[in-house]
């Protein structure tokens, strides 16, 4: 039989071949889910009893003849009859195309997995396509050939008599790659990893204890064996049921996904939801420690263990793109554009939910065991610090959830709910505003000497280190009332939870306007402020503190990129704070020789900025020699 393609415009094959051009590749994904469908559907027939007789080896084989140019794809599912091949592929396969290509022709957004081109993909990279098919019904086999252009041809096919389907593809000469066996087997690992009937493609090469030769010692010879290749995983560990699996099913299973990432999942979350939409699927939290990762593609989407994308923006909120892993599901659309997917109202369910799931998780691990010392979530705190701040910072509902366990750490490695910590504080940290004051150094060496002082006075000092954390601090001072939170070097240790107690002056209003000068006249004016402030007397004469507000502001615009330029572009400027009930103040001031005054003011200033790890280069070298000099 000859026949005529139902066809608006003469030719639609060219239009095809060029149409996704990039992704031509997806043709291979296409025939082989087609072939896993027809056996999924033979093994339904046979448990239903409609089909009778042995379903036999169902694994799928793909094949590549260098010499004919042609790839094939067999499969030994329910196959077609003559009315079928009529009905899907000539009828409904085609008006499929046709609706795909009318839809999307003239999109220039990149869809979603690019379903719905089907069986005609394979026109994408192939001059004629023949299909040789015999159905598991008593009925002959046929034989479907087209060129690329409207015209098939269908006759019986006497030669074909095992069950099942082949489809063969002539490669067209600009898509020679596609007749490499390199290339089809990275595509294979690519698309069909996890497809759930076993796929074979070439050879491979195992070693195996030898059934004849053996060694000196009676042990057989281990001895190489080529066997068939089966390029799939058909069982995949996000399809069990998570009681079945360990932890260390879950590792396994984790580097068979990622083998190239060497280090360790800290724990994972494994998805099971089949009402109101079907979602599977495991997702790995990796240690996320100084930095978070630009390169965000680590989650991999599949519709029914068919690989569709790993780039999931839109699917998932933006920070649990830090997570690993893989989401299955067949509710999400996939033939459309990504910006149409994230207002789909099942996206839209299933990202809460996974969201949820995650909140779920911390907070679980955020209760203390018995017996344990410290909970789960205290044990990985460091390494998920950022992830759970991302997720606060930039998700509305997380962040609620996340108040509950989100944990803050004492430069003394303690760890505190936030809720706990402020009742620890609370008494000694509270402004004369009633505002409570939570103290917290950046890093915990350069700011030694700050968080002793602090200490000294009976306050309690944070580590907060992490790149998000001046963004954190705002977020925190939004959603706990009455909170303030100040860098340990931000101020004198007084000023830092100003209270109402002020310390007497014991220089008159005449003897500061004499000293303010004689200290300027010494320091660089465009990067210090001189103030003079009442202190206690055995507190250093002098100290450098940096304003909280600017110094925050500043690290903000850095860390956002634009929006907050002003900030980022701001001087670094410090305070220089001169303790006027000092002993050595009242000395500079009284101190008739000009040089010994400048002298001494230079002394206590390069102290000042050592303290606060600025002096540096020549200055250092200066104050290194004159310090042995006045000894
Ligand atoms: P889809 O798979 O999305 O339905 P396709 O164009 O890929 O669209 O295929 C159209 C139809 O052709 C399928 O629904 C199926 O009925 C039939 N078909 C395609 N490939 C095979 C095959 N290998 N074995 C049996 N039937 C097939």
């Amino acid at each position: 039989m000859q026949g005529k393609l139902n066809v608006q415009t003469e030719n639609i094959f060219p239009v095809i071949k060029k149409f996704l051009y990039s992704d031509h590749e997806i043709f291979l994904r296409e025939l082989v889910s087609n072939a896993v469908d027809a056996t999924q559907k033979l093994k339904t027939l046979s448990t239903r009893g409609d089909f009778k007789d042995e379903l036999g080896d169902l694994t799928i084989d793909v094949k590549i003849d260098s010499k004919k140019k042609t790839l094939t794809v067999s499969d030994r599912g329910i196959g077609m009859t003559a009315e079928e091949v009529e009905k899907y592929i000539n009828q409904i396969a085609f008006s499929g195309v046709s609706d795909f290509l009318d839809k999307y022709k003239d999109s220039h957004e990149p869809l979603i997995g690019h379903f719905g081109l089907g069986f005609y993909s394979a026109f994408m990279v192939s001059d004629k396509v023949e299909i040789f098919t015999k159905s598991w019904k008593e009925e002959p086999a046929q034989h479907w050939s087209c060129e690329g252009n409207p015209e098939f041809s269908m006759e019986e096919d006497k030669k074909h008599t095992d069950r099942g389907t082949d489809i063969v593809l002539h490669i067209a000469d600009d898509c020679k790659e596609f007749l490499e066996e390199s290339t089809i087997l990275q595509l294979l690992k690519k698309y069909c990893r996890f497809m759930p009937v076993a796929i074979r493609f070439g050879e491979e090469t195992v070693w195996v204890d030898s059934e004849t030769d053996c060694d000196k010692d009676g042990n057989p010879k281990r001895v190489e064996k080529k066997q068939p290749r089966i390029i799939n995983d058909p069982d995949p560990a996000w399809k069990k049921s998570p009681s079945s699996l360990t932890d260390e099913d879950y590792k396994k299973f984790y580097h068979e996904l990622f083998p190239m990432n060497f280090e360790e999942p800290l724990f994972q979350i494994h998805l099971n939801v089949d009402y109101p939409f079907n979602l599977t699927g495991i997702l790995y939290f990796p240690k996320v420690r100084k930095t978070i990762d630009p390169n965000r593609n680590k989650i991999q989407l599949y519709c029914n263990q068919v690989f569709v994308t790993d780039q999931v923006e839109g699917v998932v909120p933006d920070y649990l793109m830090l997570l690993h892993g893989v989401l299955d599901s067949p509710d999400i659309p996939l033939n459309v554009s990504r910006s149409y997917l994230q207002s789909d109202a099942n996206v839209k369910k299933i990202s809460t939910h996974i969201s949820k799931k995650v909140a779920d998780k911390l907070e679980e691990m955020s209760k203390k065991k018995e017996g344990e010392e410290k909970s789960a979530l205290e044990e990985k705190w460091d390494d998920i610090k950022i992830f759970v701040q991302y997720g606060m910072l930039t998700d509305e509902k997380f962040c609620e959830r996340a108040m509950k366990f989100y944990l803050l750490k004492g430069t003394d490695g303690t760890y505190y709910t936030l809720d706990s910590y402020r009742e620890k504080i609370k008494a000694l940290q509270t402004d004369k505003d009633k505002t409570v004051c939570y103290l917290y150094a950046s890093d915990a060496d350069a700011e030694h000497a700050y968080i002793e002082k602090a200490k000294a006075k009976g306050y309690d000092v944070l580590l907060m280190d992490s790149p998000l954390e001046s963004h954190f601090v705002n977020l925190l001072e939004q959603k706990i009332e009455k909170t303030r939170f100040v860098r340990v070097d931000s101020d004198t240790v007084e000023k830092l939870i100003p209270h109402d107690d002020s310390i007497p002056e014991k220089l008159s209003k005449e003897e500061k306007e004499k000293l303010q000068p004689i200290i300027e006249a010494e320091i660089d004016k465009q990067k210090f402020t001189v103030q003079l402030e009442s202190l206690e007397s055995d507190d250093a004469p002098m100290q450098v503190t940096q304003s909280e507000f600017m110094r925050r502001y500043r690290e903000m615009a850095q860390t956002s990129g634009g929006g907050m330029g002003f900030y980022g572009e701001l001087p670094e400027s410090y305070n220089l704070v001169v303790n006027i009930n000092h002993p050595l103040i009242s000395r500079v001031l009284n101190e008739a020789d000009a040089d010994k005054q400048k002298e001494l003011v230079h002394q206590l200033t390069d102290l000042a900025l050592l303290g606060n790890g600025l002096l540096k280069g020549e200055a250092l070298s200066r104050f290194l020699k004159r310090s042995v000099e006045m000894i």
